[in-house]
């Protein structure tokens, strides 16, 4: 049901399928498109992980709820990540000691494995069949100016109790490398159908939120058809498309990614880089998801020579890829996610760094207890309203304009904000180098920031 894009022939001539292993996966559930006027409490806009944990956590609350999605629940990039739920994320908490303290990147550490402990009890306890597995993470590198770096964060996890061992894999021979336990593999998109599973209120695809007029304590949201009139937005888009760039609160940049999924037994395995350039590894049964390439969308946009350069990784490892996709994520400057409340009753989850599905069914409960004025312990941490330097903020934007000038020359525009498409031929998509919006052969939009389709000539 997801198969919406055809099997490709690929560069190398072998065949394989350009969209993620996750959407094989078919829930047999469509959610009807929304075709009357309507009010609620609370409007949450984006059926992703964020949309969807915020609608799990508020499903006992007195609240009228409801959630629009503008393409299929799940599409977007939560079913084109690598589904690990992990508190070893890369150099991320790196990134946090640097922008702030020990204590403020042991908070957000404290939250990680706090979250993972929550997921874990949620599939259990609502009987989720998401292929959860308990596999230990590890962190590697293969350049020598990683390893005392490393070895200071090691330091500081076993500070925070948590045990670290050295360890060995054949994929990862030469490396310095640790690994910590109590982390875990599950398929992502059974992962949100699961939560929906129990979900009372109304829920609507095909449906996407155009603009927004803020009136008297109101919100009114429009779709091409009809209003939705509620007390308290949610944006759990990905990308807060109606924030012009140049508004933006926050400093942010896009990474994109590409990834592969091979036939392949071996034994679990969920690995990950210390630093660029990364690669990404676990496996899934007898796959093999592998990911590397990553940039910043506005530095970069040749895909093909991405794919070509992860075709010729995977072939090293004797690998044969059945799948090949990308995916992008929102970075922040200060390596936290921004989760909470932005305006009088406009409430945000985004910027989850390229971990996401833990951050995200984070934000689900953050901003639950938002709504129901319950207090959290990681609202301040998480604030929109935080403060940020002011010379990565400006770096972000000169980033941002950079994509905004390289796309102008290309035919198709983003509705978004005027930027030209750029063609990625491996997945047969129109994506913009500005912002990360990206369109399927006939036009549809398939991620946002955009929540207009384009119009597709036969040029
Ligand atoms: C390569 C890669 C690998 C990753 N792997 C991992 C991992 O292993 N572990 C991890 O924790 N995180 C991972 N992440 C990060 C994680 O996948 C994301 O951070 C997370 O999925 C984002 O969820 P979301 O709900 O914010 O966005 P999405 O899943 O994109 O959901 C947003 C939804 O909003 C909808 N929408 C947008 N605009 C509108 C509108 N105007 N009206 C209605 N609906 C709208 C979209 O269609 C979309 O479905 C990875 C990211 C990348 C790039």
């Amino acid at each position: 049901m997801y198969n919406f894009f055809i099997v490709f022939n690929t560069i190398n001539g072998d065949y394989m399928k350009h969209y993620s292993i996750w959407r094989e996966y078919n829930s047999k559930i469509l959610y009807p498109k929304l075709d009357h006027d309507c009010s609620c409490d609370v409007l949450i806009i984006g059926g992703g992980i964020t949309g969807i944990s915020l609608l799990y956590h508020l499903r006992n609350s007195k609240l009228n709820v409801m959630l629009v999605e503008q393409n299929r629940i799940g599409l977007g990039v939560t079913s084109n990540s690598t589904g690990k739920l992990t508190f070893l994320q890369n150099d991320l908490l790196d990134k946090i000691r640097s922008s702030y303290n020990d204590d403020i990147c042991a908070l957000y550490l404290e939250s990680q494995i706090e979250t993972i402990h929550d997921i874990c009890h949620v599939i259990d306890k609502e009987e989720i069949s998401c292929d959860l597995e308990r596999v230990s993470s590890s962190l590697f590198t293969n350049q020598e100016k990683d390893i005392p770096k490393m070895k200071k964060l090691k330091d500081f996890l076993i500070q925070n109790h948590i045990s670290v061992s050295l360890s060995k894999d054949d994929f990862m021979k030469n490396s310095y490398l640790y690994e910590v336990d109590d982390t875990y593999l599950f398929h992502p998109l059974k992962f949100l159908y699961g939560l929906l599973k129990h979900n009372s209120f109304p829920v609507y695809e095909d449906t996407s939120i155009l603009k927004m007029k803020y009136s008297n304590g109101f919100y009114t949201c429009f779709t091409s058809s009809n209003q939705i009139r509620c007390k308290y937005v949610v944006l759990a888009s990905h990308y807060p498309y109606f924030l012009k760039p140049y508004f933006f609160p926050f400093k942010v940049s896009l990474e994109k990614s590409y990834l592969s999924c091979s036939t392949y037994s071996r034994k679990p395995l969920s690995s990950i880089t210390y630093s660029y350039p990364f690669i990404s590894m676990r496996t899934y049964h007898d796959f093999f998801l592998y990911l590397s390439n990553s940039h910043s969308i506005s530095s970069d946009t040749s895909d093909v020579k991405h794919f070509k350069d992860l075709l010729k990784k995977t072939s090293l490892l004797g690998l044969h890829p059945d799948y090949l996709w990308s995916n992008i994520d929102i970075m922040t400057g200060d390596g936290l996610p921004i989760i909470g409340e932005l305006n009088s009753h406009l409430l945000i989850g985004t910027g989850y760094n390229t971990w996401g599905l833990t951050n995200g069914f984070l934000a689900g409960k953050i901003l639950s207890d938002i709504l129901k004025k319950k207090d959290n312990p990681y609202i301040s941490l998480f604030s929109p309203k935080r403060s940020f330097s002011s010379i990565s903020y400006l770096d972000s934007i000169v980033k941002n304009m950079s994509g905004y000038l390289k796309g102008f020359s290309h035919s198709y525009k983003c509705p978004h904000m005027g930027c030209g498409l750029i063609y990625n031929e491996i997945e047969k998509t129109y994506d913009c180098p500005c912002h990360g919006s990206r369109f399927d052969s006939t036009g549809k939009c398939i991620l946002s920031p955009s929540n207009q389709d384009i119009s597709i000539s036969n040029k």
